[in-house]
C-alpha cells in the first residue's frame, strides 16, 4: 500500500525506533507513547485492522506480541503491561494497518483505560446469544 505509513515503516521509507523484525512482522516504538517504551507490532503485509488479516499473519503479529510483552517489561523494568488494539474508526482505529499496542504499566501511573458499568436485566443473555448465533454462521 503506497500511502500506508506503516507500509512505508517496513520498507524502510520512513525513520522508526524498530526493536524486533522476523519474516512476517516488525515492532517499533510508538512516536507518541502512553509510557516509555510503548511497542506496536505490525505484519509486514498490508491489511486494514483485524477483520481482513490473514490467519497465518494474525499467528505470527500474536507470537510477536507475545516475546515483546516479555522483553518491554524486563527491559523497561515495568511493573505490568497492557496489551490493546484499535479496530476500525470508531473503536478509535487512526492507522488504517493492522497493529497491537504494548504498553508498559508502573505502578502508580494513574492511568485507567476503560470505563466499565453493569449489564442491565437480560442485557448479557441477549449479548452472549448473539455472539453465539455470529460463530455459527
Ligand atoms: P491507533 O489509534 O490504534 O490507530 O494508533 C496509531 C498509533 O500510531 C498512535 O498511537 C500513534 O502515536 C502511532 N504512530 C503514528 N505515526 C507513527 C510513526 N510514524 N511512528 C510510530 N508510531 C506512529
Ligand atoms: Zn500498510
Amino acid at each position: 500500500m503506497p500511502d500506508c505509513i506503516f507500509c512505508k515503516i517496513v520498507r524502510g521509507e520512513l525513520p522508526s525506533y524498530k526493536v524486533y523484525e522476523d519474516d512476517k512482522t516488525i515492532a517499533f516504538l510508538d512516536i507518541r507513547p502512553v509510557n516509555a517504551g510503548h511497542t506496536l507490532v505490525v505484519p509486514k503485509t498490508h491489511a486494514n485492522n483485524i477483520f481482513d488479516i490473514s490467519p497465518e499473519d494474525w499467528a505470527a503479529v500474536s507470537e510477536t506480541v507475545r516475546k515483546l510483552t516479555i522483553a518491554i517489561e524486563k527491559g523497561i523494568a515495568a511493573d505490568g503491561v497492557n496489551i490493546a488494539m484499535n479496530n476500525r474508526e470508531h473503536a478509535g482505529q487512526v492507522v488504517h494497518h493492522p497493529h497491537v499496542h504494548i504498553i508498559p504499566r508502573f505502578k502508580g501511573d494513574g492511568l485507567k483505560l476503560m470505563p466499565q458499568r453493569t449489564y442491565k436485566e437480560r442485557e448479557a443473555e441477549e449479548s452472549a446469544q448473539k455472539i453465539r448465533d455470529a460463530l455459527k454462521q
